[in-house]
């Protein structure tokens, strides 16, 4: 077994939505970083606190194993793989963030008549987050076919693979640009900090409360 860590570390998005407001936040807090030769990593200049940069997606996982401490992640990942992985210990939502805001919402072709979620009865909706849209659809007591895609969500009803979608939606504009239109929310989402759920020795535990403490305060700060 490898020696315990005596640094902290926090995973954040390496590149896309959350990646730059993420490193700000932890900027705010008071944290000054270089970079790794690879770009794996920022190691923290005044704190034993490192950055962990990688695809949201394996933020969840990372927690869970104990690679690293903290994450910053938005909570649609968050939810759909604890849903996705029933009587798995997951990690817990210490603070939420206030950026990255979305909801996942069901979407339909603009000219389909909408009544209520009834209305989704036999469709076909196409998602990523196929976890989080079987438990709504059980929610509501409809019974629909999940077509699972890992991108590419809004072209799928003019494609013939679904009759409506359930999909990540901030502007509206890419629904828009899609002939489709938003009827209902499946979940309302935005970026949260997240712990793991393992123990942590006293260095670490430490460590960790004081990154949390310093987060809420620059969040606080920004209000
Ligand atoms: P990665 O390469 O890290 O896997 P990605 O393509 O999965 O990136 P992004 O598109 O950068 O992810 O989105 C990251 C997160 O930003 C989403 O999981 C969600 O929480 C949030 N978000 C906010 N607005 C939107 C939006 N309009 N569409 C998609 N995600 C959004
Ligand atoms: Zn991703």
């Amino acid at each position: 077994m490898s020696a315990p860590r005596d640094r902290l570390r926090i995973a954040v998005q390496k590149s896309g939505r959350l990646a730059e407001t993420s490193l700000d936040l932890l900027r705010r807090a008071g944290l000054s970083f270089r970079a790794s030769r690879d770009r794996l990593f920022l190691f923290g200049d005044n704190l034993p606190i490192d950055v962990l940069l990688v695809r949201d997606d394996d933020i969840p996982g990372l927690l869970r194993e104990g690679s690293c401490e903290l994450g910053m992640v938005g909570r649609n990942v968050l939810d759909e793989q604890s849903l996705a992985t029933p009587g798995v210990v997951f990690p817990k939502v210490v603070s939420t963030l206030g950026f990255g805001r979305c909801h996942l919402a069901i979407a339909v072709p603009q000219e389909m008549p909408w009544g209520s979620p009834a209305d989704l009865e036999g469709l076909r909706i196409a998602t990523s987050y196929p976890a989080l849209l079987a438990a709504w659809l059980a929610r509501e007591g409809v019974a629909a076919e999940v077509v699972t895609l890992n991108g590419s969500v809004e072209i799928a009803p003019r494609l013939g693979k679904a009759d409506v979608i359930c999909d990540l939606v901030s502007t509206g504009a890419t629904l828009q640009a899609n002939q489709l239109r938003e009827v209902a929310t499946v979940l309302d989402s935005e970026a949260v900090l997240a712990r793991t759920p393992r123990a942590l020795s006293p260095l670490l535990a430490e460590l960790a409360e004081r990154l949390q403490a310093r987060i809420d305060g620059a969040l606080s700060g920004a209000q």
